[in-house]
């Protein structure tokens, strides 16, 4: 179907983008790669009167250090995150991530914080972002403003960020010579996942000291496996303890059911997932 007609703008700074979000309040829309927002224009699930484009504001672009973190653009590419060795040496979990993502037409279109405004429960960069304890970089009219990933996510669709806000910047702290793998379970390929386990592990020796688990599609809102992760602490990276850590993976959760698959199904996928995720982190698999 064709989008319902709309007045277009394309700023090329913050600034200008955040005016013309003021002058146009709700009947505005920010587009930026548009891989989930056109298809929802296309089907008529919105119509705004104005679409806002990021396209053209380079400073949202790109990957730099900043000493303790990384600082990723909101607009960078799915692809040119993924193949960033800023990100592969220090949040290889990303690195991971992406490569499950879509197809490579979406991730050379789609943008990092145009998935994570979005907010999709199924989507793949909710739970690694989540686990790695990213920071959101939120710019409105009051000035700039910082949100804990465990504060950005709100529900089905729902982030922190206020109708006059936009994304700038993901701040993702470093965790080099971390070990990490992205285990996804999915009915059709290059698409959303029934349920995934973002994991990331620090080992000394054979042993895992610190483990980082984000689940994806285990609720609204992407979730730590907080139970599995300090149980994983200081357990030497076997089939069997690993599996005994994993086995709590679901603990807290609540799932949803669909066609895909029920609640328990998907609690069932968290265990299995979370195992294989762990010991392929840990170097195992
Ligand atoms: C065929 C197909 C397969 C896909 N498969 C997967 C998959 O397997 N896994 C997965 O995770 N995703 C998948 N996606 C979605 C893809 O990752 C999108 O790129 C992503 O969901 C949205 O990013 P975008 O840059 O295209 O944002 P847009 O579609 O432009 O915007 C999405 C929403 O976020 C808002 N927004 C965007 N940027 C900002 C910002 N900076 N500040 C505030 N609000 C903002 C927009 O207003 C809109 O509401 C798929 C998409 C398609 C078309």
């Amino acid at each position: 179907m064709i989008p319902a007609a709309f007045e277009y703008v394309a700023p090329t700074s913050v600034e200008e983008a955040l005016a013309a979000l003021a002058e146009h309040g709700d009947d505005a829309k920010i587009i930026a790669g548009g891989q989930s927002l056109l298809p929802v224009l296309r089907m008529r699930l919105n119509a705004p009167e104005w679409v806002i484009d990021l396209g053209r504001i380079e400073s949202l672009r790109g990957v730099s250090d900043r000493g303790d973190h990384l600082a990723i653009g909101a607009m960078t590419t799915h692809h040119d995150v993924g193949q960033d060795p800023l990100v592969h040496e220090h949040a290889l979990l990303i690195s991971k991530a992406i490569t499950h993502l879509a197809d490579a037409q979406v991730r050379h279109r789609g943008t990092f914080g145009g998935a994570l405004a979005h907010a999709d429960p199924a989507g793949d960069l909710g739970a690694p972002a989540l686990a790695l304890g990213s920071t959101f970089v939120v710019q409105g009219p009051g000035g700039t403003r910082e949100v804990a990933a465990s504060d950005f996510f709100v529900d089905l669709f729902e982030t922190a960020i206020s109708d006059d806000e936009i994304l700038t910047e993901v701040r993702v702290p470093k965790h080099a010579g971390w070990g990490a793998a992205y285990e996804k379970f999915v009915r059709i390929a290059h698409q959303w996942p029934i349920v995934a386990v973002a994991a990331t592990v620090r080992m000394e020796g054979d042993t895992i000291a610190e483990a980082r688990i984000g689940l994806t599609n285990m609720g609204s809102t992407p979730v730590r496996a907080e139970a599995a992760e300090q149980a994983l602490a200081g357990v030497p990276a076997t089939e069997e303890g690993v599996a005994a850590a994993a086995a709590l993976a679901a603990d807290g959760t609540n799932p949803p059911s669909d066609l895909n698959g029920d609640a328990d199904y998907r609690r069932h996928l968290a265990t299995v997932l979370t195992r294989r995720a762990v010991l392929a982190a840990a170097g195992r698999s």
